[in-house]
């Protein structure tokens, strides 16, 4: 059996991995490891039968050299001060990395929104917004949806803080509705650039997406859009999960259709178009590409051993602990890191942010085209340094990141 990794120690142990390669001081080092800011709150919320029940929220601004602080808020029962700290510290390196102008940050509430209603959870957001209001802000700390919370929960967010500041502030969110100054291809932002990144991977080693096949964990806001492209572009899907499990055709599953089934209230588990695989079953089945698109940890020491792809593109964050990368690597395994793969969010999200800055709106086919081209610069400019460097794409990338946000820091100098 192997131990369970934390996602701050798994976050933790890929700095320190980057820092011995970029021989920074051990002072540097605790600097870059250091969140600058942290806020815990409690948030009360009234149920709609009267009765009060307590949670605790988070955001935590891991980094604000390169700009205001970035990341998305998370509703899960399982999150923790800790988990949000490392999913900080990741968004720091992945807008570095992606060379987008914002630091890193995360928020958290300790609730699992599956047992509310909505306007339990619209209430609770509105808490949690409320409490943390001092730290956000357009030039402070723009949050986005994570797991758990969506383009609704951001409207709401976006709407309490303008409210309490008197005058509509879209740019303080963003994966908006349309409606009040979200972009276009925000929604499908991540799971497109997933795409893109696992396109230009398949390059380096001569391979077509149409030649590949395919299996994604999780069919949320990320993996259902990731296999939506992966589709689009010919590769050959051959299993999707959630949380209460997967589906799996060998000759490949109709992704439209599943996607019309879920449209229409079915769920992942009763599409009649496959046979049922459990999730850890579809970490290791024979596929080339697999796409984990859920949570942290999943591809620990001993799912690394089962896994059959010759490519791990991971859409989730931090779904790989140290010791699974350590297999994976070991086992020729070329794993697309986090930061760099699933980057195509924060990417539009910046787009959106600069869209509401201007109050003007750019096209679809513009946001599709800019977004390609910044995943393609980041990859290319990671698996330069990684061939260059012998590193792994995870290394490279990591200290391209980190590179940029010490050069920042550096060049800002320490006050006093
Ligand atoms: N929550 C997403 C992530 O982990 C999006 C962050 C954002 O757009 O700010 O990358």
């Amino acid at each position: 059996m192997s131990r369970v990794t934390s996602p701050l120690t798994t976050a933790q142990v890929q700095l320190a991995s980057a820092v011995e390669i970029l021989g920074y001081s051990p002072g540097l080092h605790e600097m870059l490891a250091t969140p600058r800011r942290e806020m815990n709150v409690a948030v009360p919320l009234r149920r709609d039968d009267g009765d009060i029940v307590m949670f605790r929220g988070y955001r935590v601004q891991h980094n604000i050299s390169r700009g205001p602080g970035k990341g998305g808020l998370r509703f899960a029962a399982s999150v923790d001060v800790d988990e949000v700290r490392a999913l900080a510290m990741w968004m720091t390196w992945k807008c570095a990395v992606v060379d987008v102008p914002y630091g890193g940050a995360k928020g958290g509430v300790t609730i699992d929104p599956r047992g509310y209603s909505d306007a339990e959870l619209e209430r609770v957001t509105r808490r949690y917004t409320s409490e943390i209001m001092p730290i956000i802000g357009p030039e402070r700390d723009i949050m986005a949806p994570d797991i758990g919370t969506d383009e609704q929960t951001m409207a709401w967010v976006m709407d309490t803080y303008s409210v309490n500041q008197g005058y509509t502030i879209p740019a303080v969110t963003t994966g908006k509705p349309l409606a009040v100054g979200g972009s276009l291809g925000r929604a499908t932002a991540t799971g497109r650039g997933v795409v893109h990144a696992t396109v230009a991977a398949l390059a380096d080693a001569g391979v077509d997406l149409r030649e590949v096949s395919a299996a994604v964990q999780g069919f949320g806001k990320v993996g259902s859009h990731a296999a939506h492209w992966l589709h689009e572009g010919g590769a050959r899907v051959v299993a999707v999960s959630d949380v209460d499990g997967g589906i799996r055709a060998d000759d490949g599953l109709d992704i439209p259709a599943l996607q019309r089934h879920l449209a229409g209230g079915g769920r992942v588990t009763d599409f009649p178009g496959g046979e049922p695989v459990s999730n850890t079953a579809l970490l290791a089945l024979d596929v080339d590409v697999l796409i984990p698109a859920a949570i942290e940890g999943v591809l620990d020491e001993a799912t690394a051993q089962g896994v059959k792809a010759h490519w791990v593109v991971e859409a989730a964050n931090g779904p790989t602990t140290p010791e699974g990368d350590r297999v994976l690597a070991e086992r020729g395994i070329v794993v697309v890191p986090d930061i760099l793969a699933n980057a195509g969010g924060v990417v539009v999200s910046y787009f959106e942010w600069v869209q509401a800055n201007q109050a003007y709106w750019w096209t679809a086919p513009e946001i599709a085209e800019r977004l390609e081209l910044r995943m393609r610069e980041a990859y290319a400019a990671v698996a330069q340094a990684a061939r260059e460097q012998s590193l792994s794409l995870r290394d490279a990338a990591l200290t391209i990141g980190v590179r940029r946000v010490a050069e920042a820091h550096q060049i800002r100098g320490l006050y006093p």
